[in-house]
């Protein structure tokens, strides 16, 4: 990450309307950025591809060319995958373990497992590193009727399907379809590719 430019780390007008986190999560630049408590970038919280346009900007005061030439001539992007995650990267093994506890979670939990399972979706809203994500997931959380279903494994898994798909609707991505939840994350797929 390039130098920012302080005016854009600052808060925006635009933005300046909406419910804004307390100060010690962070805030949302004029541009979109999301920042840290510390006023920085958060990169947990953006896309590498966002962070990379937003270094441009402030470099060349450009964005990146979108002509075919220019994406031809252009350097081969550096081999990303051993950096810290950016939100997509950390969305999908978050993804995949979340999944996966449901996955292995009890057919008929105790009660102690319910209400330990509880308090670890509970935790998670708060110690999330993104937290424009944990903001909302908390708040879609605490609506009564997504509140977590806990009584059984099938129940669990369907809701964390339903939660999973709230966030897909949120960013423009297709839904999945939650009677396929357990080939996905358990059983694998019945055409036998998985085995
Ligand atoms: C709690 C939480 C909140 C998030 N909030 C935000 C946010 O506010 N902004 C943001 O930019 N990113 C957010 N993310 C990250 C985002 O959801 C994606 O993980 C990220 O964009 C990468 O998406 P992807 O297309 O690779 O697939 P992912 O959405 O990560 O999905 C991984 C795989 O899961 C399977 N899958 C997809 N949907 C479902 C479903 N409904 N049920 C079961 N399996 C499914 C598919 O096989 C898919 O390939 C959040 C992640 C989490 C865990």
């Amino acid at each position: 990450m390039t130098a920012t430019d302080p005016e854009d780390t600052q808060p925006s007008s635009e933005t300046a309307h909406l419910p804004q986190p307390p100060a010690h999560k962070g805030t949302i630049s004029k541009s979109g950025i999301v920042l840290g408590p510390d006023g920085k970038p958060c990169r947990t919280c953006n896309s590498a591809r966002d962070m990379t346009n937003l270094s441009r900007m402030l470099t060349s005061g450009k964005t990146k060319s979108s002509s075919p030439l220019a994406a031809a001539l252009a350097p081969p992007p550096p081999d990303r995958s051993d950096c810290p995650p950016d939100v997509e990267q950390l969305g999908r093994s978050t993804w995949t373990l979340l999944h996966s506890i449901t996955a292995t979670y009890p057919e008929t939990p105790t009660q102690s497992q319910k209400s330990d399972m509880q308090s670890f979706l509970s935790i998670l809203g708060r110690v999330y590193p993104c937290w424009v994500c944990a903001d909302d997931f908390t708040a879609w959380m605490k609506q009564p009727e997504n509140s977590p279903k806990l009584d059984t494994r099938e129940d669990f898994g369907r809701w964390m399907c339903n939660a999973h798909n709230e966030v897909n609707r949120k960013l423009g991505k297709q839904e999945f379809d939650c009677n396929l939840w357990k080939q996905r994350w358990k059983d694998g797929w019945k055409d036998g590719r998985c085995d």
